[in-house]
């Protein structure tokens, strides 16, 4: 039985390798989110027009591990977000923003269409040692990417469990890649928490190396908090 939880919208931040994606999944599964499909919109919008000098060079920065341009992004991810928030429904975003200025768009239009008390943050806090081990050995399916967390219990998969199709370790995740990928996070990333704050959206920061089921178990306890009236006093 799906659970229920009051619309939402949700931004997972975190750095390259804290488990965004895995949490997503989490909730999309227990309580029926819809996950804007960052990667998944930015591949298709290259696969659409592969002869455009912008966005060819925007192709470039995503395989060499750089971040696209924020208004590149931020027009992609809206134009998914519209009709869904449209809807009533409640949404996960696990890749974006990943800049300040994508931010600048994203958050404000999320609490017009969902209100400022049904907008959070789930930051997920891990240690870069931590996160670039993992990195290197996680893997996603053909068929659906999910992920396949690189924790012992999942280590003998050679196929998805959901959908049985094969395994890959993604391009992105070359070890080579992932210097990049941390510095881009500190540098462009990180500093969108900051917009979040200015926008009266709330951060609940969660220890990110503690185990998939722990973490789960905190970021249901955050939307929690964030469904229930407060008492009267
Ligand atoms: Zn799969």
């Amino acid at each position: 039985m799906e659970a229920t939880l009051r619309p939402q919208a949700v931004f997972f931040v975190g750095a390259p390798g804290s488990g965004k994606d895995t949490q997503a999944g989490l909730l999309i599964e227990e309580f029926g989110f819809i996950q804007v499909p960052s990667s998944k919109l930015i591949l298709a919008k290259f696969a659409a027009n592969p002869d455009d000098p912008v966005i060819r060079e925007e192709k470039r920065k995503f395989d060499t591990g750089e971040l696209n341009s924020g208004p590149f992004v931020a027009e992609i991810m809206m134009e998914f977000v519209r009709p869904v928030a449209a809807q009533g429904k409640g949404l996960i975003f696990s890749g974006s923003p990943r800049t300040v200025f994508e931010a600048e768009i994203e958050v404000p239009e999320m609490v017009k269409v969902y209100g400022a008390d049904s907008v959070l943050v789930i930051n997920l806090v891990i240690p870069d040692e931590v996160a670039s081990s993992r990195i290197a050995t996680r893997r996603l399916c053909r068929a659906h990417n999910h992920p396949i967390p690189a924790t012992p219990e999942f280590a003998s998969l050679t196929t998805c469990p959901k959908d049985g199709s094969e395994l890959y370790v993604r391009e992105l995740d070359d070890p080579s890649k992932t210097g990049t990928r941390f510095s881009e996070y500190r540098k462009l990333t990180e500093p969108t928490l900051n917009t979040f704050r200015a926008n009266g959206v709330p951060i609940f920061a969660i220890d990110a190396s503690q185990s998939i089921q722990a973490i789960h178990q905190e970021v249901v306890g955050a939307l929690e908090r964030r469904t229930t009236p407060a008492p009267r006093q």
